[in-house]
């Protein structure tokens, strides 16, 4: 998708999945990719991270779009351009998959656990845990062929990496990772065909053409993996640049568990009042007065934003 003309364009992207109403945190991600991007001059991308049917609804689509237009985060491409549903995406995932497997860079996966560990939707904080590997990475063709005759499908895995990544995030600085030691083989299709997270993010993020992915500090970790699958794929990885979560205490605010969602903040306030409350929560402004989102335009500087979360 992209072409010699827009090389060195910046491309950035909302990535939201339909699974709820956004919260504060959310926006404030999405404040920051914007400014990011239109610092840049960028190209911004509105894609929908749909893939996990049991999470995403349609009600929450037009929600996500109606947001954003009324906190005036415009971009260039995308929904409501069908095309950048991942839902409407899956041959292109279907064709990195082969070239993984023709690569040898997967396994079929037939343990419980699998299943348990493979997400279609982004990670929550502290729902992805290590997979120390199991014996399905190293069976022999026979015993697969049993396993393969039987009546479950498996899930499949990608090998981890066991050489340490290393990536500068442009806002919390060097990351060192060996995906192997860390975070172990993880699931890139789930038993019933469904692709992971990680793959369907890392596909999108370089046939997009993606330079540039500014979103939450809880998928920090998850960055070194989408690098490297980027290039194992023969593609050029984005840069990275995480922002700080808005947090109430009890952990992230997270749209899954229903709290402070745009619903409710859209009927009680303004957008200028709302975009001024994130700036000054983090650190892009002094006080707590009204703005519209081009106003934070004019000085825009990721010096200013906090790294620790912000708790509210
Ligand atoms: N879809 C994810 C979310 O809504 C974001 C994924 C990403 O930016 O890589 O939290």
């Amino acid at each position: 998708m992209r072409d010699a003309m827009d090389e060195k364009q910046t491309v950035g992207r909302f990535a939201p999945s339909p699974s709820g109403y956004l919260h504060l945190g959310n926006l404030l991600a999405m404040l920051l990719a914007w400014l990011d991007c239109r610092a840049q001059n960028g190209k911004l991308i509105f894609r929908l991270e749909d893939l996990d049917p049991a999470r995403s609804k349609r009600e929450y689509i037009e929600a996500l779009a109606g947001d954003l237009r009324w906190l005036g985060l415009d971009w260039d491409e995308g929904w409501p351009d069908p095309a950048y549903a991942q839902s409407a995406r899956t041959e292109r995932y279907e064709a990195a998959f082969q070239l993984l497997r023709e690569r040898g860079l997967c396994y079929p996966c037939w343990c419980s656990r699998a299943e348990r560990l493979a997400a279609a939707s982004a990670p929550a904080p502290g729902e992805e845990q290590f997979d120390p590997g199991c014996r399905c990475a190293r069976l022999s063709e026979a015993e697969r062929e049993t396993l393969w005759a039987g009546a479950r499908r498996p899930a499949w895995k990608l090998r981890a990496p066991d050489r340490e990544i290393c990536l500068t995030d442009g806002h919390y600085g060097p990351i060192r990772q060996n995906p192997a030691r860390e975070g172990g083989d993880f699931v890139i299709r789930r038993s019933d065909g469904v692709f992971a997270y990680q793959l369907a993010v890392s596909v999108d993020d370089m046939e997009m053409g993606v330079t540039r992915v500014v979103r939450g500090r809880d998928l920090l970790d998850s960055a070194p993996r989408q690098s490297w699958l980027i290039q194992s794929l023969g593609g050029t990885a984005p840069s990275y640049c995480h922002t700080p979560l808005i947090t109430d205490g009890s952990g992230k605010l997270s749209k899954r568990l229903g709290s402070l969602s745009t619903q409710v903040l859209r009927r009680e306030t303004r957008p200028e009042a709302l975009l001024g409350r994130l700036a000054f929560l983090s650190g892009l402004r002094d006080r707590e007065e009204p703005t519209a989102a081009r106003e934070l335009l004019a000085d825009f500087d990721w010096k200013k934003v906090k790294t620790e979360d912000i708790r509210i």
